[in-house]
């Protein structure tokens, strides 16, 4: 049986998680190169098993899709890593074969149903749902989706300039996740600035992860919340807002933008629907002295 995630409300709209996969396969060390072993130490006690494993001592991430639904239209924020992608430098990702699509049925929505999907941005784990192999070639597994991305991480990465060290993992899903979206005419772009998107949606520019990073605010009825894509891989990272992934393309910008969303956060008691923390993925920050604190919701 396939389970549903808890369902949250923001105004007239709903949001819900659509699973792709959980993984235990980083370690403090190696995600946060930024990370001191005392640090690591410091939390080990109030993580729970669901944040960090107990056998591994790695830290648990999620893999997933926001399903929103408002009175009009059926919306995805990002799609996960795909099935069947080679990605022979990158195993964690390679050649998967997850009941990502079953799970989106059973919330009630097939492929063609989807009117929107929204990207934070264009890594290996945020694009890869958004083609199938069918017939011999990559195809658009949402045939009636407007794909929504920045200008500026197309422009990226479908150049040559992106491949360098640290994007290792993103090689060759610019070219079978999004160049056949575009190829198909399903492209809009977004500007560097962000803006608005239908009557509900906000991009935000959060650039340091990514070239063109966004985060995305909801807001329905006077109520609001934020997709914060990868400004934040852990709730580590609330403690900690200095440390960058490994995966931060651009180290002092991400830190600014990290720091900025949990200000921006906390001040406006905004409910966040994260891309990678384990539970349920979606939560708040609060102040906590010259810091911040995270609990889930
Ligand atoms: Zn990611």
């Amino acid at each position: 049986m396939t389970h549903i995630n808890k369902t949250y409300q923001v105004g007239d709209i709903t949001v819900t998680r659509i699973d792709e996969m959980r993984l235990n396969t980083s370690a403090v060390s190696f995600l946060y190169p930024d990370s001191t072993q005392a640090e690591a130490e410091e939390n080990a006690w109030w993580l729970t098993p669901a944040d960090m494993d107990a056998t591994n001592h790695n830290l648990v991430q999620s893999i997933h899709s926001w399903l929103v639904r408002t009175p009009h239209h059926t919306i995805l924020i990002d799609t996960g890593a795909g099935n069947t992608k080679p990605r022979p430098r990158n195993p964690i990702f390679d050649n998967l074969n997850t009941p990502y699509l079953h799970r989106l049925a059973a919330a009630g929505v097939r492929p063609q149903d989807v009117d929107y999907v929204l990207h934070t941005h264009l890594h290996v784990d945020h694009v890869g749902w958004n083609t199938q192999w069918v017939d011999g070639r990559w195809q658009p597994t949402f045939p009636n989706a407007r794909h929504v991305f920045s200008q500026a991480e197309e422009d990226y990465y479908g150049s040559p300039e992106s491949h360098n060290e640290v994007n290792t993992p993103s090689f060759g899903v610019f070219e079978d996740s999004v160049a056949p979206i575009i190829a198909a005419g399903q492209a809009e772009r977004i500007g560097n600035d962000g803006g608005t998107f239908l009557d509900n949606f906000e991009f935000h520019p959060t650039r340091g992860h990514s070239i063109g990073h966004m985060s995305i605010e909801l807001s329905s009825r006077g109520q609001s919340a934020l997709f914060t894509g990868d400004v934040m891989n852990h709730q580590l990272q609330v403690v900690y807002p200095h440390w960058n992934t490994v995966f931060c393309e651009w180290q002092d910008d991400a830190r600014i933008s990290r720091r900025r969303v949990l200000e921006q956060s906390a001040e406006q008691h905004l409910l966040l629907f994260t891309s990678h923390f384990a539970q349920t993925s979606a939560g708040y920050v609060s102040r906590l002295g010259d810091g911040f604190t995270w609990h889930y919701e």
